[in-house]
């Protein structure tokens, strides 16, 4: 219907990329309103946006908008046809694999799952080599349009090559996935830290659209981070930026498995509640959710526990505004799922430890469905495809 782009980015040139990932991102969007925003002449954007129409990925709506009293023809906008293209994205978690497949623009259009045989890279191959065929052959025909897949995997990830250097759950080590799982399926592979993906939803299809800078804070097992700043998402030198997991919020708190003290993480991680709420009430087989039941049903010495927790999110929080002030900040993460019992606490821990006008940065804080996860391995991927 269209003609095929091959594998190599959409957009070579760069005013098309920043045609195409403004209007993908805050579209549609007339040409007048692009050049404006873009500081471009109409007729670049004009040539810039002809190849993305010719292949079917931008459309023009029906002109709606005038450009002023007397101003000649009304302006069309250009919009992105959403189901030019669809994306696969999955999570890699501990002992599960969760699966959507996305539209270009990042809406879930199909979910699956599949429980790992075990977790070792042979094994997790296979297993995602049949979560992905299940997809993209069921309902939907979403196989003749589908060439990519993003991988979201926590722990140490090399974005460009595709290499998993550390994977603590799954206790992998150095293993190339990208390749790996290109040649298993068949499609061209991006392979992103967990965080960082839902970091890269957020910026391109969520709360962080049009914010210079922004970060995202999930909780849960680990409490994760990830900052956009200028527009771009932070990597760190070393591969390590937005810890916040481990910063020391009590120099007196329990050990932390990384080495250190009184890390956010050993407070308000699931495992650190869990353990909390076992001493407090001497019920050494006390799971996470009977803590939250607990504390829903008005137990104060496990509440005590989620308000610990959360006075340390907020103080972790807090240091990040301090640091680098961003214009807002999305607290989320599958931990959040007794978000009753935390928010109070992390905008308290927040508003006492952010430093004057830092403290007026909104924080947005929502539970996140596990597909969300899968959703920025899609979003990843999507990147993938506008940006080289
Ligand atoms: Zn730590």
């Amino acid at each position: 219907m269209f003609p095929e782009t091959g594998l190599a980015s959409l957009a070579v040139a760069p005013a098309a990329t920043a045609v195409f990932t403004a209007v993908l991102t805050e579209g549609p969007l007339s040409r007048v309103s692009l050049a404006r925003r873009l500081g471009l002449s109409s007729a670049a954007v004009t040539k810039a946006a002809r190849p993305l129409i010719d292949t079917g990925y931008l459309h023009e709506l029906a002109a709606t908008e005038r450009t002023g009293p007397g101003a000649g023809r009304p302006a069309s906008p250009l919009a992105v046809r959403a189901d030019r293209e669809f994306f696969v994205g999955v999570k890699i978690t501990a002992d599960e694999l969760i699966g959507v497949v996305c539209d270009l623009r990042a809406a879930v259009r199909a979910t699956a799952r599949r429980p790992l045989t075990a977790p070792d890279v042979e094994a997790v191959l296979t297993d995602l080599g049949q979560l992905v065929d299940g997809l993209l052959d069921g309902p939907g025909d979403y196989r003749v349009r589908t060439r990519r897949l993003g991988l979201a995997i926590s722990g140490d990830v090399d974005r460009t090559t595709g290499l998993v250097r550390y994977s603590p759950f799954l206790r992998w080590r150095n293993v190339p996935l990208g390749q790996r799982a290109a040649r298993i399926t068949g499609l061209a592979v991006t392979v992103e830290n967990d965080v960082k993906a839902l970091t890269a939803a957020e910026h391109w299809f969520g709360e962080g659209v049009g914010a210079e800078s922004f970060a995202l804070v999930t909780v849960g097992t680990g409490i994760g981070c990830g900052l956009v700043v200028h527009g771009r998402l932070v990597s760190g030198s070393h591969g390590v930026a937005g810890e916040i997991g481990h910063l020391a919020v009590d120099a007196n708190g329990p050990s932390c498995h990384c080495g250190g003290r009184g890390c956010v993480e050993a407070i308000a991680g699931t495992q650190a509640i869990v353990r909390q709420a076992r001493e407090r009430t001497g019920r050494p087989e006390l799971t996470i959710d009977a803590a939250v039941a607990l504390a829903r049903a008005g137990d104060e010495r496990v509440a005590a526990v989620f308000a610990r927790a959360g006075n340390a999110i907020g103080s972790g929080i807090a240091a990040v505004a301090n640091l680098v002030g961003p214009a807002r900040i999305v607290v989320s993460g599958e931990g959040l799922a007794a978000y009753d019992l935390f928010e109070a606490h992390i905008r308290t821990g927040f508003e006492r430890q952010a430093f004057g006008a830092a403290a007026q940065c909104p924080l947005s804080i929502r539970p996140l469905p596990f597909e969300e996860w899968a959703r920025g391995a899609a979003a990843v991927s999507i990147q993938s495809l506008v940006v080289p």
